[in-house]
């Protein structure tokens, strides 16, 4: 189904699903089967010749997988995409596509645990450098960007702080050095925020967060260009992140429903952030909403909405902030983000679990630190859960 006149939301329904399925099924067929039968060896042929209307091994593509791919890579408006069993599949193996031994990556500093793991522990292994700079500044780029150095690697809004990124910026340094960006989209979701639009040449999603949206599935997407897509296929047939054909339903099925989720988060946000910016027990909010963040109008110039995640810093430590969380009745205390449920967790015993006080300070992560997943509840539930979470702190 051509889309490029569409909407968003009508994307998100229709995008990449045949406009007709067998027997009149409205709804995307599930392929559940690891395998295809060929009507004769000469299809064979055609297939390894490149037919895209033919399938062989799941592993290596399949339709139901095939739609989802269309769908999330014309919600990122981007040329093609891939599914992944999971976020971190989808990064890996993005940039064992993009870099060889000798290759330098630059990165952004505040960047998911797990993404942060593999710069530091796996790819050095691999003779990959990872530098990296201030999220906010973009320094010192020019000191750590020479000729080895192929890929920028960001994430915006960063966890838990929700700073902002520039991409404009980082699209203008890349180019200036032919450097390959990428970045991980997941906190914004691509109705939040539209990075290839804006120049970027590869985005990741998380799809287990917002994508999904119900916190049941782990899946993860890329989206770029058509050449780096067939080279990233090729990767992920080899290193085996495919996703499974269920999965990729109930990723299909989580998109139709994102801008109404993500809308409703975003307004969740913005009413908790402000509730929580004047309420006496709260030391500071995180919000890139809110007037008083300092990058809120970098933010409001590459985003379209300011999404669902907001970090809260309450006194007392992590004495404090565990009140609060063990105090809420509807907010569960869960690590995960981006689903319909609104979940919250502490920074120092999930994402930073593990860091010293001094790689704390260098993170500007607290102790006192709550991160808040708004889901799509009702707002005032919310906030009556928050107030009285509130109220026992003294
Ligand atoms: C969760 C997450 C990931 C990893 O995704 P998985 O689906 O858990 O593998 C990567 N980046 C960000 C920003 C995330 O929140």
């Amino acid at each position: 189904m051509k889309s490029k006149s569409r909407l968003f939301s009508t994307i998100a329904v229709h995008g990449g699903e045949e406009p007709k399925f067998p027997i009149g099924a409205v709804a995307q067929p599930i392929y559940q089967t690891s395998t295809f039968v060929f009507e004769s060896t000469s299809k064979v042929k055609r297939f390894q010749e490149g037919d895209p209307s033919l399938y062989l091994y799941t592993r290596y593509g399949n339709p139901t997988i095939r739609a989802a791919e269309e769908k999330i890579a014309q919600l990122e408006g981007g040329e093609a995409g891939l599914v992944f069993t999971s976020g971190m599949a989808a990064i890996s193996t993005t940039i064992l596509t993009l870099c060889s031994t000798g290759d330098k990556i630059l990165a952004t500093r505040s960047l998911y645990g797990g993404t942060h793991h593999l710069f530091m522990s796996i790819l050095p292994r691999l003779g990959i450098q990872v530098n990296y700079i201030d999220s906010e500044t973009l320094e010192p780029f020019a000191k750590l960007v020479d000729r080895s150095t192929k890929v920028f690697y960001i994430e915006t809004p960063t966890n838990p702080n929700l700073k902002i990124v520039d991409i404009k910026k980082v699209v203008a340094l890349a180019k200036k050095h032919n450097l390959t960006t990428v970045i991980d989209n997941t906190f914004a979701t691509p109705y939040n925020q539209k990075p290839i639009k804006m120049g970027i040449d590869v985005a990741i999603e998380s799809g287990t967060k917002y994508l999904a949206g119900h916190s049941d599935l782990i899946v993860g997407t890329v989206v770029g260009k058509k050449s780096f897509i067939k080279k990233a296929s090729y990767f992920r047939k080899i290193l085996g992140g495919s996703c499974d054909p269920m999965g990729a339903y109930f990723l299909l099925r989580g998109m139709k429903t994102l801008a109404l989720r993500v809308e409703k988060q975003n307004q969740n946000g913005m009413a908790i952030a402000k509730f929580l910016e004047k309420h006496p027990k709260i030391k500071r909010v995180y919000y890139p909403g809110l007037p008083s963040h300092p990058q809120h109008k970098l933010a409001a110039s590459q985003m379209q909405g300011f999404g669902g995640m907001i970090t809260l810093e309450v006194g007392g430590g992590l004495k404090g902030a565990t009140k609060v969380i063990d105090s809420f009745k509807l907010i569960l205390n869960a690590s995960s983000l981006g689903g319909v449920q609104s979940l919250a967790s502490l920074p120092v015993l999930t994402s930073h679990y593990g860091f010293s006080k001094e790689d704390l300070k260098k993170a500007d992560v607290s102790t006192g630190m709550v991160r808040l997943s708004c889901g799509i509840e009702d707002t005032p539930d919310l906030i009556s859960d928050l107030k009285q979470a509130l109220n026992k702190l003294k």
